[in-house]
């Protein structure tokens, strides 16, 4: 557009992506865009933080830091001194993204969607929060706050409701609307609201993924979709398509994901394991959770009454539910619980928590001992495979650090996710089939994440044909700002790419 200026640095991140399903598409033709960048300029992977979760994947890769640093470990945090828990947001990320970094040197941002960005900072460019993290498109998850209003009026918004498969089906058309909206609104900032350093991510490769990973095809309205996978990444092929046009021969181009993805083999029922492995009890004669009332009318409410509801009530059922499962924890019997996804496993320490059956004194020989049960009752187990166990300072360091959970879990390198129980009845490993009969009428994922994460960058300061030897998330922003010509600040975990620069 004529008197926009392009980005010197543009950032595009497809979250979830992998080279496992990008590479083999692009060396076919299906992805242009993507395969032209390869093919001008450097291609590998990027390894995620363990757990490779979205909030500290992200957060990790855009400041550079681990999660002992930043704090973000989790979709929730702890509620200090209780066994309560809040949702992360941006307010908790105690190091500063790439975009600050890049405003103290002097250069604008403009930073649109990336998760756990919720409130945005207040910075010198433009800034839209991630839909995973903000409740809705208002005029609070914008900065400046015209931002919204521009949005609105230029591209109708921008709609941050999840499309996710259901039993009743999959909404083709919503998805085709969200691909088509996050197109209008990242050109519509690129050609109005011209910044040094330009950062969009979209979501729907990932939501693609897990819910069409191992059951690709769609019939919807009339169409047939032969792989919804590749459905998403040709959209953010077109997407970067888009972008590259607003970009000259100036502008260093970055392509990231936060982690990878891969077939979900089996889900674990990670409070039936710790129960029959003598670790956490229910109240009541079982030991088992029965499950209370709330959750079981959150169980028996259709797909289509959870969709019609806004985030916030939903997001405020699923704390009322969590908040009595909670209560049907015995605590004075249970050494180990789960406060988030359930790949970290928190301690019941005395001190640290109300009704605590450890003494601090007793920490380490504790969780050694959990751990070894932990390993024993998982090896009983064989539908659940092998099982990586981290002691939190193994993965963490930092002044964050206390709140990381004590143990975490890498299952099966990823492709068996912790669930919680989806009936009373369910044992401690839960197969694909058992999840369709439990759980007749609700949705569940089909695909996980795993460790690789993707990198592909191209530009006037990156080598043609270049790998990324051992790259990390963390190492995304020190390159960032080494391509602006900023010197990275003192105590970041990453390091510049040297080996991809030209
Ligand atoms: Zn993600």
């Amino acid at each position: 557009m004529a008197g926009s200026r392009p980005p010197r640095l543009l950032l595009l991140g497809l979250d979830g992506a992998t080279l496992d399903l990008l590479l083999p598409w692009a060396k076919a033709g299906e992805l242009p865009n993507l395969a032209a960048l390869i093919e001008r300029g450097a291609c590998g992977t990027l390894r995620s933080t363990i757990p490779p979760i979205t909030p500290c994947a992200w957060t990790t890769m855009m400041t550079g830091a681990n999660p002992g640093r930043h704090g973000i470990y989790d979709f929730v945090l702890p509620k200090a001194g209780s066994y309560g828990r809040r949702m992360a947001s941006a307010r908790d990320r105690q190091m500063h993204p790439v975009w600050l970094l890049a405003n103290d040197a002097g250069l604008t941002a403009a930073v649109l969607n990336v998760p756990t960005t919720y409130p945005p900072d207040s910075l010198n460019g433009y800034m839209l929060a991630g839909e995973m993290g903000a409740p809705s498109f208002n005029p609070s998850a914008t900065t400046p706050t015209a931002l919204y209003e521009d949005l609105k009026a230029a591209v109708g918004g921008f709609p941050m409701q999840t499309i996710t498969r259901t039993t009743r089906g999959y909404d083709l058309a919503a998805l085709d609307a969200q691909v088509a909206n996050r197109q209008a609104a990242f050109t519509w900032v690129l050609d109005n609201r011209p910044a040094d350093l330009f950062i969009a991510v979209v979501n729907y490769t990932d939501h693609l993924e897990h819910f069409f990973l191992q059951d690709r095809a769609l019939d919807s309205d009339g169409r047939h979709v032969e792989d919804m996978v590749l459905y998403g990444y040709q959209a953010a092929d077109r997407l970067l398509g888009s972008l590259l046009e607003r970009c000259d021969a100036s502008t260093n181009v970055l392509v990231v994901s936060d982690h990878g993805a891969g077939p979900l083999r089996t889900y674990v029922n990670i409070d039936r394991l710790l129960v029959e492995a003598g670790l956490l009890a229910f109240r009541g004669g079982s030991g088992v959770q029965r499950g209370g009332f709330l959750r079981r009318v959150a169980q028996a409410t259709p797909d289509w009454i959870r969709d019609a509801l806004p985030k916030q009530w939903r997001r405020g059922a699923l704390e009322k539910v969590r908040q009595e499962y909670e209560g049907e924890i015995d605590w004075r019997r249970t050494r180990v619980f789960r406060r988030g996804t359930g790949f970290g496993l928190e301690l019941n320490v005395q001190g640290r928590l109300p009704e605590g059956t450890i003494a601090a004194a007793d920490y380490e020989q504790a969780r050694e001992e959990i751990i070894a049960t932990l390993r024993a009752a998982w090896a009983a187990v064989p539908e659940l495979g092998g099982l990586e166990v981290y002691r939190r300072e193994e993965l963490y360091s930092g002044p964050m650090s206390d709140l990381a959970p004590d143990i975490i879990l890498a299952p099966d390198e990823f492709a068996v996710e912790p669930t919680a129980a989806p009936s009373p009845e369910a044992g401690v490993a839960v197969t694909l089939e058992e999840m369709h009969h439990y759980g007749a009428a609700k949705r569940f994922k089909i695909g996980s994440h795993r460790l690789n994460g993707v990198l592909l960058a191209a530009g006037p300061d990156i080598k043609t044909g270049a790998t990324p030897e051992g790259a990390a998330l963390a190492d995304v922003t020190p390159t960032i700002l080494h391509l602006l010509g900023i010197k990275a600040p003192e105590g970041l975990d990453g390091r510049v790419l040297t080996e991809i620069l030209a």
